[in-house]
């Protein structure tokens, strides 16, 4: 991004952001709620249009991309991805048609789904109206199934790991950490424990990027993200996590 601008009629959300995300690294960006990140998720989604800045993927300017090879090369996991009604298969093959099954158990075993649905129908597996019948935790790792299947060369996790069990964080973790070797990452979170180790972390308000830097250059600047870090540790011991 190069002083990217974005917002709705008066209502500005992104105001003169740049930054750079790399592959083969884990960026984060990270926020308070309304601060703007989904909206730079989507912005680079071409779900959001009419931006003013310029957006580069590597040395081509984005208005250039099509948005069919947006879909190709960037995968797009959030809190709220979507599990429709019918099988496994189904909603698995989405990310990729012609995946031959052992590509489906594939990703089912990275994503420790392997077991509980061989266990119910395999790949046949009859999965309800918006998911019900299975666990937030379940409903999330299955939309990272679906998103490692979608081989693509970037990957954007907006909050994958939100209000699910920790067992289920850490498996979504582990997978985005090896992705990372050969993938670009933008990771989105408002939980600073899952940036940390984060190749660089934005730190954004209002739509403004405030500050910039690894975790340990972030907590010597005494700013916004040490702020946050405080804050997040002292109520996660006072949890006892
Ligand atoms: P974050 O992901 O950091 O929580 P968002 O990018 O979702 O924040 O939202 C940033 C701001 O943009 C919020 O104030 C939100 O209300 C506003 N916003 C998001 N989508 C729309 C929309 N479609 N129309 C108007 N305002 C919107
Ligand atoms: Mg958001």
């Amino acid at each position: 991004f190069k002083d990217v601008h974005f917002g709705y009629d008066d209502y500005s959300v992104i105001n003169g952001v740049s930054f750079t995300a790399k592959q083969g690294e884990i960026t984060a960006l990270i926020g308070p709620s309304g601060s703007g990140k989904s909206t730079m998720a989507s912005l680079l989604m071409k779900r959001s249009k009419n931006y003013s800045g310029k957006i580069f993927i590597g040395e081509v300017d984005f208005n250039e991309i099509s948005e069919k090879s947006v879909m190709e090369n960037i995968t797009y996991i959030s809190h709220s991805s979507y599990i429709f009604k019918g099988t496994v298969r189904d909603n698995l093959l989405m990310a990729k048609a012609d995946a031959k099954d052992e590509e489906l158990w594939d990703v089912l075993k990275k994503t420790n789904l392997a077991d509980f649905f061989k266990a119910d129908n395999g790949l046949d597996f009859e999965i309800k109206e918006a998911g019900v019948n299975l666990s937030g935790g379940q409903k999330q790792r299955l939309s990272l199934a679906r998103g490692l299947l979608h081989d693509s060369r970037f990957y954007i996790f907006d909050e994958s790991t939100s209000n699910i069990d920790v067992e289920s964080e850490e498996i979504i973790l582990g997978q985005i950490k090896k992705l990372a070797k050969t993938k670009g990452i933008l990771m989105i979170s408002h939980r600073l424990a899952n940036v940390v180790s984060s190749d660089k972390i934005f730190v954004l308000e209002k739509g403004h990027l405030k500050e910039e830097g690894t975790h340990e250059e972030l907590l010597t600047m005494h700013g916004t993200y040490s702020m946050l870090w405080q804050t997040q540790q002292s109520l996660e011991n006072m949890r006892g996590v």
